[in-house]
Parts: C-alpha cells; structure tokens; sequence
C-alpha cells in the first residue's frame, strides 16, 4: 500500500501507521544478541547493505564492551569507505523565536513567558548573512519556531534574500530550513525558493510519550508531524531529513523508529531521508524536564554508530549541541556533517562582541562554542579535509539520485574534489597563516588519494584558478 498524505487525512480510516510501538519494542525485547549474530551484521553492513529492524536490534542489545568496541569500529571503517574523510560545515541561522506549540523541551514554547521573542527583519537577516560570509559559511540551516508569521511564503522570501547576499566573495549557495510541517502546497513554495533539505525531527516516535510532551498548538498532532516528510515528497520535494530528540523517550526505541521512518520513506518514494540528525536535549529557558529518559554520552556514541551501520547511505548531523571532546570523538563512528562556529540568539552572528549565552534569547544551550576556524583547524589536525561543497544539488543530483554514496567512485570523482576546492577557496579568503599552511598540505595530501590522473590534473588546474581570484569552481 502506498502511503500518501490523503490516507491519513480519511478521519474514519485513520492512518495504518509505519510506526507500531508494539512492533518496536517486539523487536527490543525479543531479539536475543549473540557475539556471531553481532559480527556477521557488522559484516553486512560494511559490505554496505542496509539494515533491517531485526538487525538493527541485535546491535542494539549488544552489551558486551567488547562487542560495543567491535560496533563502533565498524562504523568507523564503514565511514571511511564510503564518505572518505570529508566533513561538510554549515551554520544554523535563526530566522524567528515566535512559536504557537508548547513544547515541554523547547525554550521557545509559547507558555515560556521568559524568553524574548524576535523576528529578523530583512535587514537584520542580511546583516546575519553577511557576517556568516565573512567568516566562511557557505551552507546554512535556517531555523523558524512554529507561528502563522512564518508561513511558506514568509520562509520562501528569506531564503530568497540569504541567497541574495554577498560580501567580498561570500555568498550562501546552499541553504536548508528547519521549521514546522506544512501542506503540499506549502512545500511547493519552498521548495521553489531553492532550498536544499528541509529537516522535520519527529522528536520521538512513541505516539504516547510524544502526547506528555507536545501540550498544545499544531505540533501536538503526532500523525500531521509523522506524515510531513510524505507531503514534502508529493510535492515533490524529495531532499528531506528526519530526526529524534533523544532523551524524551527510550533511545532503543528512538533509532529503531528512525530506521522505520526510513524504510517508509525509502519504499514509498524511492529515496530515505538524505539526513539523519539525533539532537540531544539541552538546558534551555526555564526548562524542567526531568532525566528519565537522559541518554549517557556511552549510550549516545553507540547508537550513533549503529545509526551509521544501520543506514550506510544517509548523511548524518552532529551539532554544537554537544560538547567539543565528545564532538571529536564521535565525528569518527559515522557524522558527516557539523556546524561550526554557531550561535543561537537572533541577530548575534553580526555583534562584534562575544557574549555569554542567555538561555532567555535561545532556543537551548550550545555546549560547543567554537568559531569554525578553530574547527577548521581541529579537523585537519585529525586528518580531516573540512568541506563547503554544494555542488549535488547544484547540479541535481538529490532525491533518488544520491549518487555521492551509491555510485561507485563517485566520491573520488566529486566529493574529494570539490572538498579541496571549497577548501582552497576558503583559505584564500579567509584563513589565518597558520590554518593556511596546515590547509595546502591537507590539500597535497589529498591530490595524492585522487588516483586518476586526469581529474588530479583537472583539479591541480582548477586550484591555480582560485589562486587567481576564480570562485566557485566545482564537479
Ligand atoms: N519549530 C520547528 C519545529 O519544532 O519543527 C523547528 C524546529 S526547532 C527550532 C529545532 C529542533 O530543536 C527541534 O525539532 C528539536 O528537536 C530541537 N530542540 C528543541 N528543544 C531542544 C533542547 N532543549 N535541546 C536540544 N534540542 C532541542
Ligand atoms: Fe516551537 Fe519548535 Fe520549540 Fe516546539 S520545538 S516550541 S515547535 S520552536
């Protein structure tokens, strides 16, 4: 049966929903974990096949420290193979705090007295926008509480003037939202603004659970924020990511809902989620959560990592939510894609000052501080080549046609390519001495991976272009 967006409206025939919390926590309680059957599906995996739920169980009630081990070095060999050692940066860009839900984990819920609600005006998000350039960005996430303000064509004319900013030789040339769920028409609006993915986190999967936490407003309709992605994808907006905020519900149950919502995405459109993000709960605005559900650092690095084994082909998202020791570490089992340089009070990326975070003028507390230089810097320390690249969805290539993880040697052919090229454009522009000179060698260095000789040639020429003052050079 396909699922469209009018099955679930059909009020007496009400969705047969792709999640079934009985089916979930079947699969925790009854998949037995053995040290074999544990093996043999890191095998498969690495072998770049996907998961199914039983699977993904199996490596779920792994408790031996040792198999755990075996896990995590699985998804980083599989890391290795299939996204190099690319890392894509973005920025989030928070475009509006007015927010109709009551969201019991949000700083931004509409009950919270104490937060100071802020709209950017156009001037104010150019003035954002072109301190993002200043400094690097090139990909931004712009981030919108739920508020009839914000309606698609609201979100389409933002990102219409992002796009239109320049500063020197910056310029946006990608940039994905996060914001509330919307009709069919509405993602057809957006989606002709050009946007990249738009992001929609389920939060969690537990229909139940999901009711203790989602108070009031639209967002309190598990079903209208379950089925979003499937209106994005009928209208045609096929460059979606999904995600869960883990620490509302069990994490066990959170990944095998992911992978479910996945699965649905991927047998009913043909394509997943291009991304998966698996935000931890943050301190935010007079927040009162309780920690029945916290998820330890141990417990997050290893879903983590069978996220990355469980769905070999989706990107996925590790924010400045959490700290930068565990960031770096973690980077490693699976993460292809972190923000560098973040701040979440509107209207701050353009203060020249820095300021201690006030939880009062934010969506959560970030507990990665880093300006993106110094994540730059990180990352080629580790032997990392830090990428801008935007080039896929430039080009169309998005949707069914993720080509960067399926087609083979499509990664040697583009990705590290256009990896050295934004990351040449961004030392010329931008880079300090001594990120420069750590920069070009990671640069040689990976000229040297690039086994064809006509594309190292190619990209050898493309360099001294840059070096000449050429931008926005790309395969
Ligand atoms: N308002 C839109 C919505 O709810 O879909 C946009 C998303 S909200 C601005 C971005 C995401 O932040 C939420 O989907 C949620 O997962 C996450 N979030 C909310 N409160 C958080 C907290 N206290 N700590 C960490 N992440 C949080
Ligand atoms: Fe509003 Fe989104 Fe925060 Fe919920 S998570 S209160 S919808 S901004």
């Amino acid at each position: 049966m396909k699922f469209t967006p009018e099955t679930y409206r059909i009020p007496d025939k009400p969705m047969t929903s792709f999640i079934d919390s009985e089916e979930i926590w079947n699969y925790i309680h009854t998949t037995i974990s053995t040290k074999e059957k544990v093996r043999e599906i890191i095998v498969k995996s690495l072998s770049k096949k996907r998961l199914n739920l039983e699977e993904v169980a199996v490596l779920i009630n792994a408790d031996d420290p040792e198999l755990i081990e075996e896990i995590k070095e699985g998804a980083k060999t599989l890391k290795k193979t299939i996204y190099g050692n690319r890392i894509v940066l973005f920025a989030p860009l928070y475009v509006g705090s007015k927010c109709a839900n009551n969201c019991t984990y949000c700083g931004f819920r509409a009950s919270n007295k104490e937060v100071v609600r802020k709209t950017l005006n156009d001037q104010e998000l150019i003035s954002e926008v072109e301190a993002l350039e200043e400094n690097g960005q090139k990909r931004l996430i712009l981030v919108y509480g739920e508020h009839a303000h914000y309606s698609p064509e609201y979100i389409a004319h933002t990102v219409k003037v992002a796009y239109s900013v320049r500063k020197g030789n910056g310029e946006i040339r990608r940039i994905n939202i996060n914001a509330a769920p919307m009709e069919i028409d509405g993602f057809k609006t957006i989606k002709e603004a050009g946007i990249g993915t738009f992001q929609v986190f389920q939060e969690t999967y537990n229909r139940e659970a999901y009711k203790t936490y989602h108070l009031s407003g639209k967002k309190a309709d598990f079903d209208y924020r379950l089925t979003s992605l499937d209106r994005a994808q009928e209208a045609g907006l096929d460059d979606v990511g999904i995600g869960a905020l883990f620490g509302l519900y069990d994490w066990r149950f959170e990944v095998l809902g992911l992978i479910r919502h996945t699965n649905h995405l991927e047998a009913c459109y043909n394509v997943g989620p291009h991304t998966i993000s698996f935000p931890r709960i943050k301190d935010a605005s007079s927040l009162n959560l309780g920690d029945k559900y916290f998820v330890s650092d141990e417990d997050f690095t290893k879903l983590i990592a069978i996220l990355r084994l469980a769905v070999p082909y989706t990107g996925m998202i590790l924010t400045a939510r959490e700290p930068e020791k565990l960031r770096n570490e973690i980077i490693q089992y699976g993460v292809s894609q972190i923000d560098g340089g973040t701040k979440l009070e509107l209207g701050s990326y353009s203060k020249t000052e820095k300021e201690e975070q006030n939880l009062n003028n934010e969506q959560f507390k970030i507990n990665d501080d880093r300006s993106l230089n110094d994540i730059i810097d990180e990352l080629l320390d580790q032997e990392m080549i830090p990428s801008f690249c935007t080039s896929c969805y430039r080009r169309g290539r998005t949707g069914e046609h993720f080509m960067e993880f399926s087609v083979p040697g499509f990664i040697k052919r583009f990705c590290t390519p256009n990896a050295i090229l934004t990351m040449a454009e961004y030392i010329e522009d931008y880079a300090p001495e001594q990120t420069a000179i750590k920069g070009w060698k990671a640069i040689e260095k990976n000229i040297e991976t690039l086994e064809d000789d006509k594309i190292k040639k190619s990209v050898l020429e493309k360099i001294e272009k840059i070096k000449a003052g050429e931008r926005d050079l790309y395969y």
